[in-house]
């Protein structure tokens, strides 16, 4: 991909890369002159090629292109959550031993002790206003790209996951597996250069970092880089753009607004959702209201994208499509690992250019998760209908156990979701004294009249009795984290004593 992004900036210089948000442009030509003298900085910090290069730091263009001038290296990119305290980011520096650690200036006190005591050797700090030590570092350097000659199956990032289910991993991608995703993707989702995506996703998870980015490059089209997800700022610029990526709460929270009317998004070429379920209600919703139907795709950090609802055909409501070109899905008995017949659920595998190497220093997990044969089991539930498009029916960890039967979360929630007045539900299994686990619908609604009675009422006659909820509990908010998922494991938390 850096090559490709090298070809671009040499051929069309002068064409938009990123476009910021008091519309100024930063161009091809002058990112990749950046990314040069980034190169020449990190080197000379004592960044070898397969060293790792961990940034905790804001999203601004500096910070993206952290990332290309790692690539241009040959380092191997770590970005980590902005969230992530000095006590977690602890954990990723002593799991990752990086080279270089590039982190914000107000940090620097914790950030300089933290490295002493683990043995990170070299740091630079980068603010939201792209002021520190790296941007002052970098005026001493001419652009240098004498180009790290990489090989396919070189590490490209360690890319930790959401930490949704447990402990985050480091996801190994090699070059080989972010390259193939992103010209899947480009092709499957028509992207051309004149495409402008408007960018409002955080740059330390994969759908920011890599779907976005890395299918910009791949399609030499521009980006306007958001600092945040701010509803006010997406409708202002909406004019600007071509597609938007987002994750769910995106368009709940633009559907809230009066001001996103069809009118505004009438130019609009596509608008893409991702990184956790999108209720078939918000989806119909936004039909209703614009015109477009949001393409649900579904991926996750150990394998890049692995489904998506087409770009010509159907996008149907709940389902996250065909698994993409080249990508093999199989559904699995979770107990025996025998694969099952269509329109029977089960857990989901993939494999394919795309799926990761193993997780970083974790060859145990590594060999769990991945079968002999190279299909990754990817912890999510699904079935696949006759029209081969995939439904996810919840993960594997979520999945609820009820007197021996099996409760599938999100068949549930879908239920739930369409009564009026709810704005969205959480389906937990607690600890149940008779029946192992009892299921709890946790809700978030729209309507303050809506009672528990009249949720169950709703569900009458819609549901075998045991997959009914036995207690509806009324939240103002579903606990999610940046990337809109909603926290579940910290629910059963809240609730593990509701039938004790
Ligand atoms: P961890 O693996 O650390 O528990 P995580 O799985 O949430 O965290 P990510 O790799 O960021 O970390 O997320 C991938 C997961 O997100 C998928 O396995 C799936 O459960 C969910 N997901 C992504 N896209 C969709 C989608 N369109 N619909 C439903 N779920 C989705
Ligand atoms: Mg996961």
């Amino acid at each position: 991909l850096f090559t490709t992004f090298q070809a671009r900036a040499l051929d069309a210089p002068d064409t938009p890369f990123l476009i910021l948000p008091d519309l100024s442009t930063i161009t091809y030509g002058a990112a990749l002159a950046r990314c040069g003298q980034m190169a020449g900085l990190f080197r000379a910090a004592g960044v070898q090629p397969g060293d790792r290069l961990a940034v905790q730091v804001e999203k601004s263009p500096t910070a993206l292109l952290t990332y290309l001038a790692a690539q241009a290296i040959g380092a191997v990119y770590l970005p980590l959550n902005t969230a992530y305290t000095a006590a977690e980011v602890r954990y990723f520096l002593a799991d990752a031993r990086p080279a270089l650690f590039i982190h914000r200036p107000q940090d620097d006190a914790a950030m300089a002790a933290l490295c002493a005591e683990i043995g990170v050797p070299a740091r630079l700090t980068l603010g939201a206003d792209e002021q520190g030590t790296l941007a002052a570092g970098l005026k001493d350097y001419a652009p240098d790209l004498a180009p790290y000659a990489a090989s396919p199956g070189d590490l490209a990032a360690i890319l930790y996951t959401s930490g949704t289910t447990g402990r985050s991993k480091g996801a190994m991608l090699t070059r080989a597996n972010l390259a193939s995703n992103a010209f899947t993707l480009k092709d499957y989702w028509r992207f051309s250069q004149s495409d402008v995506l408007l960018h409002a996703l955080p740059i330390f998870h994969t759908h920011g970092l890599f779907v976005a980015t890395n299918i910009t490059i791949a399609a030499g089209s521009a980006m306007i880089l958001c600092p945040r997800f701010d509803v006010a700022e997406l409708i202002r610029l909406m004019p600007r753009a071509s597609v938007l990526m987002g994750v769910p709460t995106f368009y709940s929270r633009l559907l809230a607004e009066p001001a996103f009317t069809r009118d505004l998004v009438a130019h609009m070429r596509l608008f893409v959702s991702g990184s956790a379920p999108l209720s078939a209600e918000t989806h119909k919703e936004f039909s209703a209201r614009t015109g477009h139907a949001i393409l649900e795709r579904y991926g996750m950090t150990e394998t890049n994208m692995n489904t998506s609802n087409p770009y010509d055909g159907p996008r149907i409501p709940g389902s996250v499509g065909l698994p993409l070109p080249g990508v093999e899905l199989r559904i699995t008995d979770p107990e025996t690992g025998a694969v099952l017949p269509l329109g029977a659920v089960g857990g989901i595998e993939v494999r394919g250019p795309n799926v990761f190497k193993g997780y970083w220093q974790m060859p145990e997990k590594t060999a769990e998760e991945l079968r002999p044969d190279g299909f990754f089991i990817t912890g999510d539930m699904g079935v696949i209908d006759p029209a081969g498009y995939v439904a996810i029916v919840g993960r594997a960890k979520d999945l609820i156990i009820c007197g021996g039967f099996n409760v599938y979360p999100a068949e549930v929630e879908a239920l739930i979701d369409a009564i009026p007045g709810i704005a969205e539900s959480a389906v937990i299994g607690v600890p149940h004294p008779d029946m192992g686990e009892g299921v709890v619908a946790v809700v978030q609604a729209r309507d303050a009249a809506l009672d528990e009675a009249a949720v169950l009422g709703a569900l009458q006659g819609q549901l075998a009795r045991f997959k009914q909820p036995r207690r509806v509990v009324f939240v103002p908010e579903l606990p999610r984290n940046t990337m809109g998922k909603i926290q579940k494991k910290a629910l059963r938390e809240t609730y593990a004593t509701l039938f004790a």
